[in-house]
């Protein structure tokens, strides 16, 4: 349950975000949670009133979050595919050997508030 240290971490950056530009109220903020990245969304919905409890700026604010797919080029055959779809494996050649090109990101990627 890893999430949960993340997620406030987050919460934190965003708490610090508003106070430096005088933001007194977030009406969203968005994370971006990578398929690759370990992390699963639920989560952060199951724990976001928790975190955000008592933290003023955020009364109201309502979480949105992206999930960057995790893609893959395959060392052997140089098909690009889906890492998750395809269960780590080359779905041309059936090599498991590849470099990763995104979907392993976690962070606040956004912050939204009312003038
Ligand atoms: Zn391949």
């Amino acid at each position: 349950m890893h999430e949960i240290s993340v997620l406030y971490r987050a919460v934190e950056l965003a708490e610090e975000t508003a106070e430096e530009n005088g933001i007194s109220r977030l009406s969203y903020i968005t994370l971006e949670v990578g398929e690759l990245s370990g992390y699963l969304p639920v989560f952060f919905e199951k724990y976001f009133p928790v975190v955000i409890e008592g933290r003023e700026v955020f009364e109201g604010c309502q979480l949105r979050m992206t999930r960057p797919r995790g893609e893959a080029l395959c060392t052997d055959c140089h098909a690009m595919y889906n890492v998750m779809e395809c269960e780590g494996k080359c779905p041309r050649c059936g090599s498991r050997y590849k470099t990763i090109l995104g979907g392993t990101q976690f962070e606040l990627k956004e912050i939204g508030y009312e003038e």
